[in-house]
Formats: structure tokens, sequence, C-alpha cells
């Protein structure tokens, strides 16, 4: 019997107006209900944006230092709740507890990082082309914050929008992700009980096309921070557009990693596996595809085809698990939809290619990790993000084609180059049209305290994570202090 969770507006734990509930059920288990959900719509938005209004006037005057603090308390929370927070996002979500124990670990590191970021909230001074004047910098907050998050972070994703923003003095509307509820509800607790004013954050539980669209339409929202897929992005841009708000996107990748005949070869498998099936496929920096050299493409991909086949699938509460359920039945038939393409356009499947079954895996959502090679620029499984374990391998004969083979999408968020020659990392550092790249390293893994996001179709040239984050979240105010006692007419009294 799943809990019953509620929406948090205005200070208060409630349901939607309609009383209606969705079920938030574990993709491992179809046994197993996580809890009900209230399905919000417009009108629970309205009373939040209200709430978040008013609550501004207040919290943009706390000091940015004792904000810091209150933040730093939520890290000192999730630290003890670690444990708890890990289980509930493998229930909900379905990934290994290793890596929701990663992805609580992010959201400390974020709690940390924003209390050492408060103070240093600094404007600059710049130097008056007039006499007897003073010029500076500083930096404001931009009012309510409409933070939208998707699935496969529950928990990272909401603290790199959700700390900062509140830290800089904004307050906040939050909507997670429908699969994804319960550990941002957890998360809403953790910032209350830290002592986050209780107008100041609002959790509003609902649809993407009835929370979200109202979020985004509101008028009395000036920010949107929006994490997903590249078609709600392009929605909200043009919509928040309209209305001239700023609005942060991180979506889809159709990230590679590429081998050279110089490289680690142990290390690069080692990178891959984890790349492209960790998470079961379903990050943004997920490898989907793999780029090999023609020397050892054969070498590396049967060794790479023998360890993928061995992978262990299953409940991802269990520690022996290495790759869990995808998130639900759509996602899950949407995945295969594109393994009958790659067979349809000519690609040959070394690996998988079909849903798993048998024992307990008939009660979730499994899909084998799946290969396949031949793959060419211009085949629908190499240009499209998949979001599932499927890998796309591509043979090149040069450090040239290479590149250009991973630059051929529309994508840019993350890539991979293993090689032991440094002429060709750098030529991959400066050439690789992406917002990450790593060399001798797998194509996923974020530090908090570095700035993430991507270029071309993956962004609209925002970062989070790192300081860049507080840029988003602040408005600059530029002060002129004249202190001469004369009207000083800059550009005119002084030419
Ligand atoms: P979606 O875009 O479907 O959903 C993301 C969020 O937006 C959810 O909260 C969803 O609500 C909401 N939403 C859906 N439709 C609308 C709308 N019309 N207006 C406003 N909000 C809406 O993405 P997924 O949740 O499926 O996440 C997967 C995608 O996210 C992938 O493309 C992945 O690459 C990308 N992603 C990008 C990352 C990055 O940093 N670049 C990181 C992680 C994921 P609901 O859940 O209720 O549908």
């Amino acid at each position: 019997m799943g809990q019953d969770y509620q929406n948090y507006i205005a200070g208060e734990w409630c349901d939607a107006d309609s009383g209606e509930r969705f079920d938030n059920i574990n993709p491992a288990d179809h046994d197993d209900l996580v809890g009900t959900f209230p399905s919000s719509g417009a009108a629970e938005v309205d009373r939040a944006v209200e709430a978040a209004r008013g609550a501004f006037d207040h919290w943009r005057l706390v000091p940015a230092p004792e904000r810091g603090e209150i933040m730093k308390r939520a890290g000192d929370i999730m630290t003890a709740h670690k444990e708890e927070l890990a289980q509930l996002e493998t229930r909900e979500m379905g990934k290994v507890l290793d890596e929701t124990r990663g992805d609580v670990q992010e959201g400390i590191d974020t709690a940390y990082f924003a209390f050492g970021e408060a103070p240093r909230m600094a404007g600059k001074t710049i130097p008056s082309e007039m006499p007897n004047k003073f010029n500076m910098t500083t930096l404001m907050p931009i009012g309510v914050v409409g933070v939208i998050t998707p699935w496969n972070f529950p928990l990272a994703i909401p603290t790199w929008k959700i700390f900062p923003a509140l830290t800089s003095g904004n307050t906040v509307v939050f909507k997670p992700a429908s699969d994804t509820p319960a550990t941002a509800t957890r998360f809403v607790e953790i910032l209350l009980e830290a002592g986050v004013p209780p107008h100041a954050i609002n959790l509003v539980h609902g649809g993407g096309s009835s929370v979200g669209r109202a979020i985004v339409a509101h008028p009395d929202i000036q920010a949107i921070s929006f994490t997903g897929s590249s078609d709600v992005g392009r929605e909200i841009n043009r919509q928040a557009g309209g209305q001239l708000k700023r609005v942060s996107l991180e979506l889809g990748g159709k990230n590679a990693q590429i081998v050279m005949d110089d490289a680690d070869l142990d290390l690069a498998l080692e990178g891959v596996l984890w790349g492209a099936f960790g998470t079961t496929g379903q990050r943004c920096t997920a490898t989907s595809r793999l780029i090999l050299h023609e020397k050892i493409h054969a070498e590396f991909l049967a060794e790479l085809n023998k360890q993928t086949a061995a992978l262990k699938l299953g409940n991802g509460l269990d520690e022996a698990t290495q790759v869990g359920p995808v998130i639900n039945a759509p996602a899950r038939d949407g995945i295969h939809r594109y393994v009958e393409i790659g067979q349809g356009e000519g690609a040959h499947l070394e690996v998988g290619g079909g849903p798993a079954t048998g024992g307990s895996l008939d009660k979730g959502h499994f899909y084998q990790p799946t290969i396949f090679s031949g793959v060419k620029p211009g085949m629908r499984i190499h240009d499209e993000e998949i979001f599932g374990p499927v890998l796309a391998v591509i043979k090149v004969a040069t450090l040239d084609e290479a590149i250009d083979t991973l630059n051929a999408t529309e994508y840019g968020l993350s890539a991979a180059i293993y090689t032991r020659d440094i002429n060709a990392a750098f030529r991959a550092i400066r050439d690789i049209q992406t917002g990450i790249t790593y060399v001798n390293g797998p194509t996923i893994g974020a530090e908090c305290h570095l700035p993430f996001g991507g270029c071309k179709s993956t962004g609209n040239g925002h970062r989070e994570g790192g300081d860049g984050a507080y840029e988003f979240f602040t408005e600059l105010k530029t002060v002129y202090i004249d202190y001469s006692g004369t009207l000083q007419r800059a550009q005119i009294d002084n030419r």
C-alpha cells in the first residue's frame, strides 16, 4: 500500500482541487505502488505563484550568507538520510543503488557548494570616466522561478536548480516529473526542515500538459529552469520567449565515445560499458554512439559484446544488479521501436534487441542492453536520442573522420575520446562540438562544481553547476553614485 502524497502550496500540504490522484509504481516491480499523488492543474499553480510572490519580498532581503546556511543545513539533513533517499529513488526510478547513492551525493555536494557560493555573490566596482563618481554592479534575485525537472535524476537535477535559485534570493514553484514525485516531495520536506520559509518553496504535482504548461504560461513567473526532452524544451522556449521570460534549457543528447587505435582498450571498454548501460542508458549524457578506429574495431567489439551480454539485469534494490529497468512501458516500447528501425536501416544487431523477460524481470520494464554495429551518420539510430540501453557502433579510419562523425548530430552535450596521443586529445578537445568533453573517461560523470550543459540542440547556452548557475538566477544591477555635487554628463562634459 503506497503513501498518499500531497502538494505543498502556500505553506500547506494539500490535495488537488479536483481530488484526483495518479499512481507512482516501481518500474522494476509493478506490484510495488510507491504512492499516489495529486493530479493538479492551473488553479494550484496560481496559488503556488501567489504564495511565492508574497514570500519573495521577505526572502530577497535575507542576507545571502544566511540563505546559504539554510542550504548547508539541507545538505546536512540529506547526508543523514542518504541511504533512505537512495532507496526511495531506486524504488520509484529503477536505477541501481550505487547510482542513486551518487545522485543523492550530488545533491549534497550542490547544497554545500551553495553554502560556499552564497557569501561570494559579489558584484564589481568599475572605475568611472568622470571625477568624484563611484560605479559598481550588484546581483539581484529575479523573483519567482519555475522549476520543471525530468525523472532520470530525481534528486540531483532539482538540487542543481533549486539550491542556486533559493540561495540567490528567488522563490520557487517546483513541478517534478510525474514518474519521480516521491523523491521530489522528500526534497521539499528537507528544505522546509532546514529553514526555507514555507511560502518560498512550493511543490505542485501533476502532468506536464497541465501543471508544466501553467507554470510556463504564468505571467508572474519570471524565469523557467527546465531539463527534459528537446521537443518540450522547444515548446517552452516559444511560449516563455513570447513573454520575454528568462529560460534555461538542458535537453537531449546523442553522445559519442571515440576509441583510437592507441588507446588503453581495457579502460575504454570499462568506460563504454558504464557510459552506455549505466542508468540503463537513460542519462542525457549516456554514451549512445561508439566510434571505433578500424584497427581495433573487431577486437574491441567482440569483447564489448561478451561483457554486455553478461550484464546482470534486475531490481535496482538488489545490490547484485548491474542494470535496472527502464522507466515505464511506453519508454520500453519506444526503445524497441528504435531497435526495429535500426534493423530496418541495415545496421547489424550484435547483442540484445528485445525486452528482457523471465522470472522477476516479468514484473518490470526491462530491456536487454543492445549493440548495433555497421551504423552510419544519417541512420535514425545514429542521429536520434533513444534514451535507453542501445549503443550504435561506427567504424572510422582516422581521427578527423572520428571527430566529424561525433559532430554529425544535432546535439552537443557530452563526448569522450580514449587515446594515449596528447596531440590527438588536444585536437579533439578543440574540434568536438559539445559542452562537455572527457579524455580517457566515459561521457557520463559530472561534478557539481563544474559547468554542465551542451551546445547545438542540447540547450540554449546556459550552464548548470558551478558558479555559472548563479548567473542564470540573478539580475545584474549597475549602480552609479555621483558625489561631485554637480550635474556630470558622461560623454559630453568630459570630452
Ligand atoms: P520530458 O520533456 O517529457 O519531461 C520533462 C519534464 O517536463 C517533466 O516534468 C514533464 O512532466 C514536463 N513536461 C512535459 N510536457 C510539458 C509541457 N508541455 N510543458 C511543460 N512541462 C512539460 O522529458 P523526460 O522526463 O522524458 O526526460 C527525458 C529527457 O530529458 C531526455 O530527452 C533527456 O536527454 C533529457 N535530459 C536532459 C538532461 C540535460 O541536462 N541535458 C538531463 C536529464 C535528462 P511529466 O513528467 O508530468 O510528463
